[in-house]
């Protein structure tokens, strides 16, 4: 026998319960987004290491620490760690906001070469939404309520809390960024080396630092809030106004400056309390230079992205349950000889109806037939006996419920198993 090959760390195989919780959040941000108007878009996921390095920063965790670069023969490429930078290329390269405001979004795979933990993956699932051309902050309010949405169709409401921060436009962003490094500069050496090596390319992160000295000093450092122009300080007070006028609930973080270095303006993240320390559960803002900084027309844009692990995984933690896609009904002929019958009943079911209908192979005896039946987790059996077939009628054995065995008609079966659900 060959060695076995085991499971890459971080990597996951999913299926059953843990594949169906997944699947459940993935498919509300589907209709919800659908509903608001916003268009899906596919994204490759693999883009040059460059696209992330410029798009995200050099700053990010995420692109300095944690990437999966591989070299190609003549450049580096690397997995996506994020969805926004990929999005804005793809919107450059087709041109898709010449004379239009694209609203669009994604769902699939992410990379990062974290330490793997409940909540935290090397490959992840994230669903986000980007819009462009739209100056805000209506659409931030938008994108906010959208995931609001969500999150009252998976039930996890009262688990999340939203808090929001204003990075304000560049010119405000600079002159907090002086004053950042004036501060920083005076205690540089009590700042965590990779604080240190932030004052020099982006003093603006180390307020994002894990680390719990350069935090008490991150606690005294300069505000953004008192740093905002007018401009900035109307495009927020208008952002906390129309919130408010949907009765969403959010909480001001003046440290809240996201791990990614291009946004501007509103910035947003949820959070919950119920995952330790992977408390984010998503989070999003404006970034209206990127377009820009990636080689495009300048064009405002704003977007936000989830973890839809961490989403799937909150829903367990409190309680909610998801079953695992099972097949509604088992078709078993009791012997080998009505086998052409029982095909042809469980084509007619899918044809006539939305039941997953498995049929049963690999012969056996009756007893054992039924036994996979059960075991298939179908919460019908139609069994065909040679009556049956000759009849033209199935049985209906129902597995989960105390129900009697009824005979009917072929052509019943589809209006007798829908009333009986
Ligand atoms: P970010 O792009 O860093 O803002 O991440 C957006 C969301 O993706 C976070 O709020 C998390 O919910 C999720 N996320 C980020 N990294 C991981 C990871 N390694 N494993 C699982 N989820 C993650």
């Amino acid at each position: 026998m060959s060695d076995r090959s085991p499971l890459v760390r971080g990597m996951r195989d999913l299926y059953a319960e843990e594949l169906a919780s997944i699947r459940i959040v993935e498919s509300v941000f589907r209709d919800t987004l659908e509903s608001y108007g916003y268009e899906l878009i596919r994204l490759p996921t693999m883009e040059r290491t460059a696209l992330f390095s410029r798009g995200i920063g050099e700053s990010t965790d995420a692109v300095s620490k944690e990437m999966f670069t591989l070299d190609d023969e003549t450049e580096s490429l690397s997995l996506r760690p994020e969805g926004t930078a990929s999005c804005v290329r793809a919107v450059i390269d087709a041109n898709l906001y010449r004379g239009n405001q694209p609203k669009l979004w994604y769902v699939g795979s992410m990379f990062r070469h974290e330490r793997p933990q409940l909540g935290r993956y090397r490959e992840f699932f994230q669903v986000g939404a980007e819009a462009f051309g739209f100056n805000g902050p209506d659409v931030d309010t938008e994108l906010i309520r959208i995931v609001q949405d969500v999150w009252e169709r998976l039930d996890v409401t009262n688990e999340i809390t939203l808090e929001i921060n204003s990075l304000g436009n560049t010119a405000s962003r600079l002159r907090h960024r002086d004053a950042l490094v004036d501060y920083f500069e005076g205690c540089r050496d009590d700042l965590d080396e990779d604080s240190q090596r932030r004052l020099e390319i982006n003093p603006l992160r180390i307020l994002d630092s894990k680390n719990e000295r350069t935090q008490e000093i991150v606690e005294r450092a300069p505000n953004m809030s008192d740093y905002l122009d007018d401009e900035s300080r109307r495009h927020f007070d208008e952002f906390q106004e129309r919130l408010a006028r949907l009765g969403i609930h959010a909480t001001v973080n003046h440290r809240l400056v996201r791990g990614l270095d291009y946004y501007t303006h509103g910035v947003f993240e949820w959070n919950t309390a119920r995952l330790g320390a992977q408390k984010q559960v998503g989070g999003g803002g404006r970034y209206d230079g990127l377009c820009e900084l990636l080689g495009g027309a300048p064009c405002p844009a704003a977007g936000f992205a989830i973890g839809v692990d961490r989403v799937a995984l909150l829903r367990k933690e409190i309680g909610l349950k998801t079953p695992a896609s099972t097949p509604d009904v088992y078709v078993l002929a009791l012997s080998d000889e009505e086998e052409e019958y029982a095909l042809q009943v469980a084509s007619q079911l899918r044809e006539t109806s939305s039941f997953g209908v498995r049929v049963h192979q690999g012969g056996g005896k009756a007893k054992a037939r039924m036994r996979a039946a059960d075991r298939s987790g179908a919460s019908i059996a139609l069994i065909i006996g040679a009556q049956e077939a000759a009849d033209n009628q199935v049985s209906i054995k129902w597995l989960r419920i105390n129900r009697e065995q009824v005979t009917v008609p072929v052509t019943d079966l589809p209006t007798t198993l829908l009333t009986s659900n």
